[in-house]
């Protein structure tokens, strides 16, 4: 082929490779620009808006075969290196490049070439931070918006593959490499409220997966869900990281490890490789267009329910992979190696550049089965992430046949399409923890109403016995008073008629005699008849009038009578007017009460059904795997911990939890002081639960908790008490603060003494457990020794228990580490 021809860079694909270029990414500058979105809808709409592809919003994204998006390939020349410098100080390089053409010629002699079109060229010259920029960013912030992505070098040896990906930049920042810098826009870009970052290290040698971070877990099983064929590593220790100091310090412990494990399997890093996965779990708030259809009552959704949509989250993964070198292996065992060693050490490579040629010819079956290395990339390669590789060359026309291997490979790979695909998935169990609240408050509130309803009735039966009793009693009173008035009236009427008779029979007297004077004087003779004809006649009148009085009032009586009864009888209309109302009123808090129990049965149905999604969803996730989340050490203070809230006796965390809410911390503290000996045990049980959570123990440690924690220590009797207060020092003694905090409050002296005064396994196990933990902080190592920490801590090895000795164990273990890293430094100082 003449000079200045090139392979793949025909009119007709240049023009394809444009199109997808920047169909699929946004470019660096654009991106820079745009950070950081206010919200996570907002991000996808820039995007939406810089990148013009519909198609490439999330919520339209979901549950489609995703977006077309090519493998990105950036080659990176290494400057001369001093040796290169005086061995080849007479040869011209063996490649040149063209960064603005996106090209590169490589000599084949001194008058041809070949000429290659990349994504981008990178020259000798470009910094780290363009590296960055160009081959890495608009992966990461595609892994922030919720897809998989990866960043991969390829090259041999030497070409700078290691400082391209994995340089901490400590002695100068611009040195910084990709990893360190994707977490650096990672932290910047997430909140530790909503969402969680944690990484896996690893390294694949001789098909062996080894974890970097610990460094006996060293075959870890690759696990590919049959269903998604998602592949994952659920032996991989998981850490989550905080902070970029946290993620620095945990790849160098990675490198250290990488470095001894190499040592002891006599290799060398450049024959295995190095993968970093970046988990990236977020929260989705505020999205209504992609909410599940729940339940509804008549057609509309209850406003209970609305209010209890399950939330989103975006579950992504950042794979960075330092390839070994990609230079042939002597077929006679190079380095001491038997054949089969030396066909194994290469073999993840060679099946990569299989399934890349296959996927690069679109033939119908890629080897992805035939190594580790091609099913842990099975989603970078022709799967669902974004993926960019960089392919890293040296100058040397000494490597040529290498770095025209390697050009090869990069070209091959800029013809494999990748289908990106959104990870989002609704957050079940989260929703049914927010059920089980709002459930929990529905019930408190129907008791409360309950307990309301059944005051008032009887409230209101009292009220109606008292006012008929009322009634009663002023009908009788006013019956007596009415009764005694017409006695008296009578008695009174009775006398004055009495009267009356008297002076008539008086006056009829005077008369009779003054008739008889008369009738002596005419001489009479019939006066003694008429004197009795008129006595008669008066008597007569006499009894006549009384009969009458007597008559009248008794028909008084009657009306009397009769109008009280009319009285009664309206008081009652008004009592049975009253008690209608009364079970009116009862049948209404019935009706509602039945009402809310149908609305409870209801929701405690959904739950029972979301739970079952929620398990069904769990279980395909334990199924695919989703890492081992704990460290040795971590897993040993699980274990302690679950003990320790099986000593303290109290109830479940959710009532303790609730607890903490209704009295508060302070309060639980100041019982800690309790002249009761009882309170104190409590105080301190709910002290230790509450420790037990990472949640709560700034918050006491704050509240002086730990400082009245240590004071019991040093003046309690009580043995329980003194071992339930170590369980919760072991606890906070998880965290590197609470470590400083307990060693400068003498903790260690009275951890030792009270180990020194034990007997029961159980408390010895808790003062192990913190003096152990204290043992994994560096800075700590001389007191600890000075302060007869260690001493106490092989003190307690008398005592015999298993469970003791495995904590006495962790702590001196975790006391070599940090011994053997200050020795490292030391060596690596001088
Ligand atoms: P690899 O990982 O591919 O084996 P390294 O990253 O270890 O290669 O690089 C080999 C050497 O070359 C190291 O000393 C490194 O500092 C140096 N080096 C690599 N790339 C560059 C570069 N772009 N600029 C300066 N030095 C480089
Ligand atoms: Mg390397």
């Amino acid at each position: 082929m003449a000079s200045g021809s090139y392979r793949n860079g025909g009119p007709k694909l240049s023009a394809k490779l444009d199109r997808q270029h920047s169909a699929v990414y946004s470019t660096p500058k654009a991106s820079a620009k745009s950070r950081p979105p206010a919200t996570p809808a907002a991000a996808s709409s820039l995007r939406r808006s810089g990148s013009g592809n519909p198609a490439s919003t999330p919520a339209s994204n979901k549950g489609d075969a995703g977006v077309p998006g090519r493998v990105r390939v950036a080659v990176r020349l290494r400057p001369r290196n001093a040796e290169e410098l005086v061995a080849d100080a007479d040869f011209a390089d063996c490649v040149e490049l063209l960064p603005e053409l996106k090209r590169l010629k490589l000599r084949k002699n001194n008058w041809d070439s070949e000429t290659y079109e990349f994504d981008e060229v990178l020259t000798e010259f470009a910094s780290q931070k363009r590296v960055y920029e160009v081959v890495a960013k608009p992966v990461v912030e595609s892994v922030l918006e919720g897809y998989n992505g990866t960043v991969m070098a390829y090259g041999q040896t030497g070409t700078g593959k290691t400082f391209t990906l994995g340089r901490l930049g400590e002695e100068d920042n611009a040195a910084r490499g990709i990893m360190v810098r994707a977490m650096e826009d990672i932290l910047a870009d997430t909140s530790p409220d909503t969402d969680s970052i944690s990484v896996s290290y690893l390294q694949l040698y001789m098909e062996t997966i080894q974890d970097l971070l610990v460094p006996g877990n060293d075959n870890i099983a690759i696990v590919e869900d049959p269903k998604t064929g998602d592949v994952s590593l659920p032996g991989a220790t998981i850490v989550e990281i905080r902070d970029q100091r946290n993620f620095v310090e945990l790849l160098r412990r990675g490198e250290a490890h990488r470095f001894a494990a190499n040592t002891k399997l006599n290799t060398e890093s450049s024959r295995s490789h190095a993968i970093l996965m970046v988990h990236v779990k977020r929260s989705i708030k505020g999205r209504h267009d992609a909410e599940p259809s729940l339940p509804r009552e008549n057609g509309n959704a209850s406003p209970l329910l609305s209010s209890l949509r399950p939330p989103i989250v975006r579950k992504s993964k950042l794979v960075v992979v330092d390839l070994a070198g990609s230079e042939r292996i002597d077929k006679s065992g190079s380095e001491g190696h038997s054949l089969e060693e030396a066909k194994s050490i290469n073999l993840s490579l060679s099946a990569l550049g299989k399934c890349i040629n296959s996927l690069a010819e679109n033939s119908p079956h890629v080897p992805f089965r035939d190594s580790k290395l091609t099913r842990l990339l099975r989603d970078s390669f022709g799967g669902t992430a974004r993926t960019s590789l960089v392919v890293t060359i040296g100058p040397s026309p000494r490597h040529r046949g290498e770095t025209a291997s390697t050009v090869m490979f990069g070209q091959r790979a800029m013809k494999v399409e990748n289908m990106v695909k959104l990870k989002e998935e609704f957050d079940y169990k989260s929703l049914c923890r927010r059920l089980d609240i709002e459930i929990d408050k529905l019930i408190a509130a129907n008791e409360r109403q309950l307990k309301d309803f059944e005051d008032e009735v009887e409230r209101i039966r009292a009220d109606a016995q008292s006012r008929i009793a009322e009634a009663e009693i002023n009908y009788m009173n006013s019956l007596e008073n009415e009764r005694s008035k017409y006695q008296t009236d009578y008695l009174e009427s009775i006398k004055k008629l009495e009267e009356k008779w008297r002076m008539n029979h008086q006056s009829s007297n005077n008369d009779k005699t003054r008739v008889a004077h008369e009738q002596c004087l005419e001489k009479t003779c019939n006066i003694e008849g008429s004197t009795a004809s008129n006595s008669e006649e008066i008597t007569r009148v006499g009894q006549l009038l009384l009969n009458e009085k007597l008559l009248r009032e008794s028909t008084e009586e009657v009306n009397d009578l009769k109008s009280q009864v009319l009285h009664w009888k309206n008081l009652e209309a008004s009592a049975s007017a009253e008690i209608i109302k009364l079970r009116k009123m009862l049948d209404n808090e019935a009706n509602q009460k039945q009402k809310l129990e149908e609305e409870i049965r209801i929701l405690k149905g959904q739950l029972l059904q979301l739970s079952v999604e929620a398990d069904k969803t769990r279980r395909s996730l334990e199924s695919g795997g989703s890492g081992k989340s704990l460290t040795g050490l971590d897993s040993i203070m699980s274990q302690a911990r679950h003990s320790q809230l099986r000593d303290s006796g109290n109830g479940p965390k959710a009532s303790i939890a609730k607890l903490f809410e209704q009295v508060g911390l302070q309060k639980i503290l100041s019982l800690l002081e309790s002249e009761d000996a009882d309170v104190r045990i409590h105080a301190v049980k709910v002290v230790a639960n509450l420790a037990a959570e990472e949640a709560n123990q700034e918050k006491i440690v704050e509240a002086g908790g730990l400082t009245s924690l240590l004071m019991l220590l040093r003046i309690s009797e009580d043995e329980t008490i003194r071992r339930v207060a170590a369980g919760a020092i072991a606890n906070l003694a998880m965290n590197e603060t609470n470590q400083e905090l307990i060693m400068a409050q003498s903790g260690i002296s009275l951890l030792s003494m009270t180990a020194a005064d034990a007997e029961d396994p159980q408390t010895l196990r808790m003062v192990a457990g913190a003096v152990a933990n204290l043992c994994g902080n560096d800075r700590l190592q001389t007191r600890l020794r000075g302060e007869g920490g260690i001493k106490a801590l092989l003190g307690m090895v008398r005592c015999g228990h298993p469970d003791v000795l495995a904590q006495v164990a962790r702590g001196i273990a975790n006391f070599a580490k940090c011994e053997s890293r200050a020795s490292t430094q030391v060596l690596s100082v001088l």
